[in-house]
């Protein structure tokens, strides 16, 4: 019993720093600019309407930013030209 007790403390204590470890690296990492610029465009508001998904990137771009273009009946939408032509030249 006594051992199982010594393992229960354990587990709590690595619960408690793995905790404040994590505290500690999101805070360094919001501190470090070269992961603000994501933070702050993750953490803007949409803008007006509605967001779509990037198929090449993978990024989610809104109504009036986003580079539409109808293909095969369906229209996409992407971030940039550069991904709509990779778009077009994968044929998909
Ligand atoms: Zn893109």
């Amino acid at each position: 019993m006594a051992f199982l007790l010594r393992l229960l403390v354990w587990a709590l204590a690595f619960y408690a720093a793995w905790k404040w470890l994590r505290g500690l690296f999101q805070r360094w990492i919001q501190a470090d600019p070269r992961f603000r610029v994501r933070s702050t465009q993750r953490d803007q508001p949409p803008l007006s309407g509605h967001m779509h998904k990037d198929p090449v990137c993978g990024m989610y771009v809104a109504d009036e930013s986003a580079i539409s273009q109808k293909h095969l009946g369906t229209l996409y939408y992407f971030c940039s030209s550069e991904c709509r032509e990779k778009f077009i030249s994968q044929g998909r």
